[in-house]
């Protein structure tokens, strides 16, 4: 059977399901690479210019580690998902900078996915995809469809149970218990809520964030995620912050920032990495909303391969000491 090695970082948290249910229906094995270790950042590291931003150091570090363990390791080049909304260049570049500086990598299996081009030319790209593993183009297109509904799937799950893209992805597996105690109280939870925005390779690599999420959750609070809004809200909140979307993923960073500045939740943290160009730009507008609103404290974490842990820790700690002050006093008024 033929193995496709999917790295774990970039895009892998969107679109794993898709991407797996695609290879599955077409007879491959899917092989994922582990979770990232520092071995992995510094191997990544090693192969580019410093001041490459840290997700992609790490995504070259996840797929040095699917060497020799894979017949294929899939890279899409995702260049737009909505008209006229682009994406980061570094994702539009993903296939060919691997291939430039990592040749010992398997075969790239790579897709290049604009909407802009229209639907002839995605399901071509699709079909051109799918060739490598049958020259049967309706089992590619059955194998697309299915895809396409495992993600919508995913997706429902995320939103209406409000779980991450790890929880949900074990809960597809099977390997989650119906009703975990975290996440799942969104609407209803009377703890301490405390919203993370962010890429999810960012949000969901412990390794990148130390453990944040989980640092959050054993302090007490609850924990929200750019998932857990409705598109909707989400689409209003970019709105009302900048009119109309400019990026791809601008969901996850001034959708989720300005939907939870408004909606009642206890503090909300931003998650960057240095370098990064579209982040610092819509970062920067959630910041100044949070200025202008004055209701939610906002913080913001930049990391980099060099940010020391006891610095996320000793930030972390003072802004959930002042949101704890903060509602004594509200208590106390
Ligand atoms: S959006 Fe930023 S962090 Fe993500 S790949 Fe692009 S430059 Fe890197």
């Amino acid at each position: 059977m033929i193995k496709v090695g999917i790295p774990r970082a970039l895009l892998y948290y969107q679109y794993y399901p898709m991407w797996k249910t695609f290879f599955e229906e077409l007879g491959a094995e899917v092989v994922v690479s582990p979770l990232t270790t520092p071995t992995m950042l510094s191997s990544g590291s090693s192969r580019v210019v410093a001041d490459t931003c840290l997700p992609v150091k790490v995504f070259l570090g996840h797929v040095l580690s699917l060497v020799g363990k894979c017949d294929y390791v899939f890279i899409p080049a995702i260049r737009s998902v909505s008209r006229k909304i682009y994406n980061c260049s570094k994702f539009l570049g993903l296939p060919d900078m691997t291939k430039a500086v990592i040749p010992e990598s398997p075969p790239i299996l790579d897709i290049d996915i604009d909407v802009n081009k229209g639907k002839r030319r995605l399901y071509q790209a699709i079909y051109q995809l799918g060739r490598h593993l049958t020259r049967n183009p309706f089992k590619v297109r059955q194998a697309a469809i299915a895809a396409w509904q495992a993600h919508l799937n995913y997706k429902q799950l995320m939103s209406s149970h409000s779980l991450t893209p790890p929880q949900a992805m074990e809960r597809i597996s099977g390997t989650l218990e119906a009703n975990p105690k975290t996440h799942s109280s969104y609407s209803t939870s009377t703890r301490s809520t405390i919203a993370v925005i962010g890429h999810p390779y960012l949000l969901y690599d412990e390794y990148i964030n130390y453990r944040l999420i989980h640092r959050l959750e054993q302090a007490g609070y609850t924990v929200l995620t750019p998932e857990m809004p409705t598109t909707e809200e989400l689409e209003s909140a970019i709105v009302r912050l900048v009119g109309r979307a400019y990026w791809t993923y601008e969901d996850e960073v001034i959708g989720a920032g300005g939907h939870y500045l408004q909606s009642g939740t206890d503090g909300v943290i931003g998650i960057m990495t240095f370098g990064c160009g579209p982040d610092s730009l819509m970062m920067d507008r959630v910041h100044r909303q949070a200025a202008r609103l004055r209701t939610t404290p906002f913080m913001s974490l930049t990391l980099e391969e060099h940010t020391a842990e006891a610095g996320i820790v000793t930030r972390l700690e003072a802004f959930l000491d002042m949101i704890y002050r903060r509602k004594r006093r509200e208590v106390c008024v």
